[in-house]
């Protein structure tokens, strides 16, 4: 297995690669949100459930499609806070440290539904 590389994260979100798999990655989903799947996108939020692949991501597994008000619901209320923090500014609770209980069960939720999507475009 390939070593991980070093990944400088501002640089890597605003690449072509990254946006262009963001585009590959909300096909998959048919184009809705994968917490509120009722929602039709036209603009999205790619939503990391971990960094530890960063470069590297694979759809539903490092990588969801949200909205905007799904993405903002688990860095806002979910992490624990009124207004949508960073990663950063979670972790600096060593308690509640990203993904805590709630974002994971939402994940996990999400993952689901992304499968259900995914496989609904082919009936
Ligand atoms: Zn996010």
């Amino acid at each position: 297995m390939l070593a991980p590389k070093k990944v400088n994260y501002r640089e890597y979100i605003n690449s072509y690669e990254w946006k262009n798999k963001g585009r590959i990655f909300i096909k998959r989903v048919g184009r809705r949100c994968q917490i509120f799947p009722w929602i039709k996108l036209t603009k999205y939020n790619i939503h990391h459930c971990t960094y530890k692949n960063l470069g590297q991501e694979k759809w539903n597994i490092d990588c969801i499609v949200l909205s905007k008000t799904a993405h903002n619901l688990i860095h806002g209320w979910l992490a624990g806070s009124l207004t949508v923090i960073r990663v950063s500014e979670q972790n600096k609770n060593p308690k509640n440290k990203y993904p805590n209980i709630l974002q994971k069960i939402i994940h996990t939720y999400a993952r689901i539904v992304g499968i259900l999507l995914y496989l609904s475009k082919f009936i």
